[in-house]
């Protein structure tokens, strides 16, 4: 169920948002989480409810912690709002509760880092009931940390009717949409540091997609089982079975599986690094494979231009120094050219369509990386799990 499925009007409501955001002296430096949990937001006061805010913000560790404090979200959420939003500091206990109770239609408190109790993280259903008992109901928005089990996310849903905000709804759909009922050609493009990270996406797409193109470092281990020398390149040795096995499922499914055609190589680990294109056979000794070669990009290219659904989680070499960010953004150029659904998840393919400027030609960016590739594994997410079910599903 959703927030459109209830009635809020007068009512005390518990939104778990994610105001996760980057500080910097104590400074917001990117709002986008905030801003991703307006609609919901404005929803709610438009539809007179009296909102509670809760959010995580970095990892205090169950304690109190001024430089975790989301008093700086609060300053922006006001201004973004255009509306005085309340904060005391606290997020459970008498002064939290007074205040709530003269909360008036359409009023905003946010409350303090729900981090700052230990019990947060641990799902603690003692804690999950001080929550509870501030609202009528609970609203969760916070889709970066619904693959997380914890009191705001997943305990206070035992004992308040529970609906997903917009921003969950969004994500969970769209992404959703695409696993049962994409459009094909289906392409996966995986990339990213580790085979170990991305085995259960692999696995779980392999099974949907027609087309799976693998780049980044965990490219070098598909390599190496294979048959050819990668070198100093990062490689897992104790995945090369498990890369072995992916591409035996690949053939016995009929699915196209691309690897790397070249690559681009370096003696060392640095952004101004000599570098060069090298084909398979010619990564010497002491060479580091950091990019995906232009035979590659050229394959890459195609494949992703004539697909009708795209699904990206890693980038393509070592983005953060540009001398190996242009296999990633060639990339992220083919995916933001596609006539199709475009999803982009994970951390750092995120940061790194951001930095290539295309995040505004993709379908839909996925706000949660941990969240997100949990999802694209086919595994249920305990924030979404607790959810009321629309009747009849
Ligand atoms: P995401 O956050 O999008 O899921 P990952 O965290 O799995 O992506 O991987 C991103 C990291 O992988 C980046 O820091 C990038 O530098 C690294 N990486 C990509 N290609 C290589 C490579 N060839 N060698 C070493 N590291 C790589
Ligand atoms: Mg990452």
């Amino acid at each position: 169920m959703t927030v459109r499925d209830i009635d809020v009007r007068g009512k005390r409501v518990f939104v778990r948002v994610d105001f996760n955001v980057p500080l910097k002296d104590q400074k917001i430096t990117d709002d986008t989480r905030i801003q991703a949990a307006l609609p919901t937001i404005r929803y709610l006061q438009e539809q007179g409810a009296r909102l509670i805010l809760a959010s995580h913000l970095g990892r205090p560790k169950g304690e109190v912690n001024e430089a975790f404090s989301l008093r700086p979200v609060r300053d922006r959420l006001s201004e973004l709002l255009g509306c005085e939003v309340k904060f005391v500091g606290e997020s459970i206990g008498s002064t939290v509760e007074s205040t709530v109770e003269v909360l008036r239609e359409g009023e905003v408190l946010l409350l303090e880092n729900v981090r700052f109790h230990k019990g947060e993280e641990k799902n603690d259903l003692d804690l999950a009931q001080q929550f509870a008992k501030l609202a009528d109901v609970f609203v969760n928005d916070a889709f970066g940390t619904a693959h997380r089990a914890h009191a705001t996310t997943e305990g206070i849903a035992h004992y308040l009717p529970a609906v997903a905000g917009f921003l969950m709804e969004k994500e969970i759909g769209i992404m959703g949409d695409a696993l049962a009922n994409p459009a094909h050609p289906f392409t996966a493009i995986i990339g990213g540091a580790k085979v170990s990270d991305k085995i259960m996406v692999i696995e779980n797409l392999l099974a949907k997609v027609d087309r799976l193109l693998i780049g980044g470092g965990m490219a070098n281990t598909f390599l190496l089982a294979k048959g050819y020398s990668m070198g100093k390149s990062l490689v897992e040795q104790d995945q090369l079975d498990t890369a072995r096995r992916l591409i035996e499922l690949a053939k016995n499914e009929n699915k196209m599986l691309l690897l790397p055609d070249d690559l681009v190589v370096a003696k060392e680990f640095q952004a101004q690094a000599q570098h060069r294109v090298a084909a398979l056979d010619d990564v010497a000794d002491d060479d580091m494979a950091l990019d995906i070669g232009p035979k590659t990009i050229e394959a890459y290219q195609e494949a992703i231009r004539t697909s009708k659904t795209v699904i990206w989680n890693g980038p393509m070499g070592v983005f953060e120094m540009d001398a190996f960010a242009v296999g990633t953004n060639a990339v992220a150029n083919a995916v933001a050219q596609v006539d199709g659904t475009t999803i982009i998840g994970g951390g750092d393919s995120v940061a790194a369509i951001e930095k290539a400027g295309l995040a505004d030609k993709m379908t839909h960016i996925s706000t949660g990386g941990g969240a997100s590739l949990e999802f694209l594994e086919g595994r249920k997410l305990p924030g979404v799990e607790a959810l009321n079910a629309k009747e009849g599903r």
